[in-house]
């Protein structure tokens, strides 16, 4: 279990002042000028050496990520924050939006600067009204206090940072989506190549972060490497905030160490399973889009990037969604399938026609109108569609209905077969 002098999101819960004040009185923005005076290749070597891995969802080396920027393109360089957090179960950048947006500053600063980008854009999800309010206030503030801007910190870099508004696509948190929709048009992913490294924002190198991602770089550097990578199972290492929702006793976003067994994380931090343990049906461990967990794998599972995918699901945003035994896995998978269908940008045939072909099937599955040879009619379009789009959309609303026939094709045929029971008496 993380220790607090562990953690970095010291005010997760917003018990604390946000502002300028608040937050240097925690440290933010300490050592920043020495930091920055280490040199770009420095900054991103510490990255590289943390084996920081993007906290949006993918797990992709933040470091390498970074070195895929040009040192000197004679071109404007960017870096955009992917603050467009929508993946149902997932709250955590929204906390840290509201409640620590100079820890998100400093991130930005630092970042940018490694990554040799003037400018600075965080592209935040329209509906978080509050949160987008609390960033300006905070850029604000860093502005008057040159914190950024010409000459930030004092450093000799100049940055800014400015705030846009999305209009609450879930596809817009798709990296290449977003910077169309930076750009001023239809919020629709690009085909890659080329990737944002060499052609992003304007067709200028561009560094797409989540902004948990970019809001850890500044405490890895200032409290070191060696403290973030004696954190974490190899390869998985440092903190991470969990959002924990659905049956639980206490719902609740912590920051725990990466690698923490499920049943604690359930146990310790959210109450426990709403009935007991045993009451407990299937987990969905990182964001809508994995797969579910069946108990027995829940019992033993440990929550980091690899221990989910040796198991065939994903640690993604870290939103753990509980589902007791009071659930209907199939109309709750049904739901999700409608939720992809609605999102779907309509670009790729196999995302546009599947995500609506599963949703109708399934919501026939959960009144038993089907029939069993359509499950693996069901599993194989999911197939279909995996692999076979230009954006993770397609793979996100097949992975769940794969999950759910894995882990839940009894309960399937079941129900088909109660269904013709009932019709038959
Ligand atoms: Fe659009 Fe879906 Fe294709 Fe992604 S996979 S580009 S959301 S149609």
């Amino acid at each position: 279990m993380l220790q607090d002098k562990d953690r970095i999101f010291t005010n997760l819960y917003g018990q604390h002042d946000w502002r300028l004040k608040g937050a240097m009185s925690r440290g933010i923005y300490s050592g920043l000028k020495d930091m920055i005076g280490r040199g770009r290749d420095a900054i991103i070597d510490d990255v590289k050496a943390s084996n920081l891995r993007g906290r949006g969802g993918a797990g992709f080396p933040t470091g390498l990520k970074w070195s895929f920027m040009p040192k000197d393109s004679g071109m404007p360089q960017y870096l955009v924050v992917n603050a467009d957090e929508s993946e149902p179960g997932t709250c955590k950048d929204r906390e840290i939006l509201r409640y620590d947006p100079h820890r998100l500053l400093e991130g930005m600063l630092l970042a940018g600067f490694a990554m040799g980008a003037n400018t600075g854009y965080i592209y935040i999800r329209g509906e978080f009204f509050n949160e987008a309010s609390n960033i300006q206030v905070a850029i604000d503030e860093a502005y008057d206090a040159g914190m950024i801007g010409k000459n930030a910190c004092k450093s000799g870099w100049d940055f800014d940072i400015h705030l846009h508004r999305g209009a609450g696509a879930y596809i817009c948190g798709e990296e290449t989506a977003l910077l169309e929709s930076l750009e001023g048009k239809k919020g629709q992913p690009r085909l890659k190549p080329p990737f944002p490294a060499g052609c992003g924002l304007y067709g200028c190198p561009t560094t797409v972060n989540n902004v948990e991602t970019i809001a850890v770089v500044p405490e890895i550097l200032r409290r070191g490497v060696d403290w973030w990578t004696g954190l974490g199972p190899e390869n998985n290492k440092g903190t991470k905030v969990f959002c924990i929702s659905g049956h639980v006793n206490k719902p609740c976003n912590v920051e725990e160490e990466m690698g923490i067994p499920l049943r604690e994380l359930i146990e310790k931090h959210a109450g426990g399973v709403r009935g007991g343990w045993d009451n407990l049906l299937t987990v969905i461990p990182g964001g809508s889009s994995v797969p579910c967990l069946p108990f027995d794998t829940c019992c033993e599972i440990n929550m980091d990037f690899d221990s989910l995918r040796a198991v065939k699901s994903g640690l993604g945003t870290a939103a753990v969604i509980v589902m007791d035994k009071s659930t209907d896995i199939i109309q709750a998978i049904a739901r999700l399938s409608h939720f992809y269908m609605h999102e779907s940008c309509g670009q790729c045939t196999p995302c546009r026609e599947g995500t609506g072909w599963m949703w109708r099937v399934l919501e026939r599955m959960a009144k038993g109108d089907a029939t069993v040879d359509e499950i693996d009619m069901l599993l194989d379009v999911t197939y279909q569609i995996e692999g076979h789009t230009i954006c993770a959309l397609g793979d996100a609303a097949a992975w769940p209905v794969q999950g759910l026939i894995k882990n839940f094709r009894h309960v399937i045929e079941e129900r088909i077969a109660g269904a013709q029971r009932a019709a038959a008496e």
